[in-house]
């Protein structure tokens, strides 16, 4: 059988593609997935609150991608979760944005915006300013992920309706000229390719990138903690944003320092993988917990000698699993101050009861370098101005929080590779780092395939 077009992966970058593609041709499109159909990915720590590590992972794989069962947190601006004006005037890039939220909505996320109006917004960002911080100001929409898997299953449902095939539970082993190597052995030829594979599927398209002579480079990666405090502490921020951003410069280092993914009133997770374990955050749309939690991360970009920061991320990921025996370590913000390890007799006198409990008490300052350690301390000092509480004694820090980014693929604006037919999109292409790019970078993928074929 031969295709016009095949698409590795069906994350949201390679959906979006499809849809477009389907949209505004009769190409014939295959997308080609390793992992399992929407209904039938069921992730064990939903009720555990531990990744035991599926093979292939539920959570990073099958249709919908790692956006399938994800918290489906849409941040509707270009260059949140990626940069689309690296690639596109303002006005295009805030165009095409506003059409992938569009189809979003279409297939069911909710219609609910969250977006400050102007009055509480600036006030935020004033409060915010004063303590020099920067607010980000992003309208979002919560799918939330007890209902992330409706809007994928009806994304499939329209592109099936539409005639785009899908191959599920298999993998695409190798690109070859104009024909694709299947785990089963099988080859499908076609004339385009878009590999959008995301991050479970990164170290292959390295591989590929390598053999076929394409120009990559390392990525940053995003080191800390994660933060837990009661819900009804950052409850006034996150009415004004639901995953409210704050940027902020440390002072002692000049580190650029972050929120990220504040699952409000949600359950921290714990991620376990081959070498180490790390933390995570989830939140549902019908149920609510005590809770709050956040990422606080520090950017580290390493230059030279050595460029692969990743590196560099693992080895403080396996010394904090040493330490914790195996499992993440959480940490009272108070005993982390004043030089001592936590207890769970500590831990239980506080008042953040925490949502993840197979954690090890311990100290932070023993796996996380001295840089973090005193961007965190500097930072949740700093955050604790605009938002009164967020630096309490009591307030928990799971460790470690890490996260890692595919190496960019060097691409045109079309998202084509130095290999003509050859495209790439989303997260393991490195061009994306949420839902909302990553679709985008699909969308323009697809674009780039039309605009040849009318060529
Ligand atoms: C737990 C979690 C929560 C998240 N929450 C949010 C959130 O709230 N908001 C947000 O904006 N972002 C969130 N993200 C990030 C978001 O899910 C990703 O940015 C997005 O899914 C990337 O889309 P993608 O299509 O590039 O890749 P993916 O979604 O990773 O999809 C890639 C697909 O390719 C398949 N694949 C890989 N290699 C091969 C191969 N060789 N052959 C065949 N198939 C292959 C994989 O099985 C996978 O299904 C979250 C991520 C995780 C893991």
């Amino acid at each position: 059988m031969k295709y016009d077009v095949i698409i590795v992966g069906a994350g949201p970058a390679g959906m979006f593609a499809a849809y477009e593609l389907a949209k505004k041709s009769n190409l014939k499109v295959l997308i080609v997935d390793f992992g399992k159909d929407v209904s039938k990915r069921i992730c064990p720590m939903e009720k555990t609150n531990v990744c035991v590590k599926c093979e292939p992972c539920n959570i990073m794989s099958g249709v919908g991608g790692s956006g399938g069962l994800s918290d489906g947190t849409l941040n509707i601006k270009p260059d949140i979760g990626g940069n689309l004006y690296e690639l596109m005037s303002e006005k295009d890039a805030w165009e095409l944005v506003r059409y992938v939220d569009k189809i979003y909505v279409e297939n069911g996320a909710p219609k609910k915006l969250y977006e400050a109006t102007s009055s509480e917004g600036e006030m935020l960002s004033r409060k915010a300013a004063s303590a020099g911080i920067e607010f980000i100001q992003i309208p979002q929409r919560h799918i939330g992920s007890d209902h992330t898997p409706e809007v994928v299953a009806s994304l499939k449902k329209n592109l099936e309706h539409n005639g785009i095939k899908f191959l599920l539970s298999t993998a695409v082993e190798d690109i070859l000229d104009g024909e694709l190597k299947l785990s089963d052995n099988k080859k499908v030829k076609t004339k385009y390719i878009l590999a959008a594979p995301g991050r479970s599927g990164a170290p292959w398209l390295v591989k590929q990138a390598k053999k076929l002579g394409l120009k990559i480079r390392h990525g940053p990666i995003d080191v800390g903690v994660r933060v837990e405090l009661p819900g009804i502490v950052m409850d006034p921020v996150c009415r004004i944003n639901r995953d409210p951003k704050f940027h902020i410069i440390t002072e002692t280092y000049d580190d650029f320092v972050r929120t990220f993914c504040v699952n409000h009133r949600g359950y921290v997770v714990k991620e376990v993988y081959k070498d180490y374990v790390g933390v995570n955050g989830h939140s549902l749309r019908d149920k609510q917990a005590e809770n709050t939690n956040f990422a606080f991360l520090t950017r580290i970009e390493l230059t030279e000698p050595v460029e692969n920061s990743t590196m560099y991320g693992e080895s403080i990921a396996k010394t904090a699993t040493t330490l914790g025996g195996g499992n993440p370590l959480v940490q009272r913000l108070g005993d982390l101050r004043r030089g001592r390890r936590s207890t769970w007799k500590r831990i239980d006198r506080g008042q953040v009861k925490p949502t993840l409990r197979s954690v090890t008490p311990g100290d932070v300052s023993m796996v996380m370098p001295h840089r973090i350690v005193t961007n965190i301390l500097e930072g949740l000092e700093r955050l604790d101005k605009v938002i009164p509480g967020v630096a309490s004694d009591s307030t928990l820090l799971y460790a470690p929080e890490i996260k890692f980014y595919a190496m960019r693929v060097e691409v045109g604006k079309s998202m084509e590779t130095s290999i003509p037919n050859l495209f790439v999109a989303g997260d393991g292409a490195g061009v994306s780092r949420g839902l909302i790019i990553a679709s985008a970078t699909g969308v323009l993928a697809a674009r780039g395939i039309l605009e040849k074929e009318k060529a």
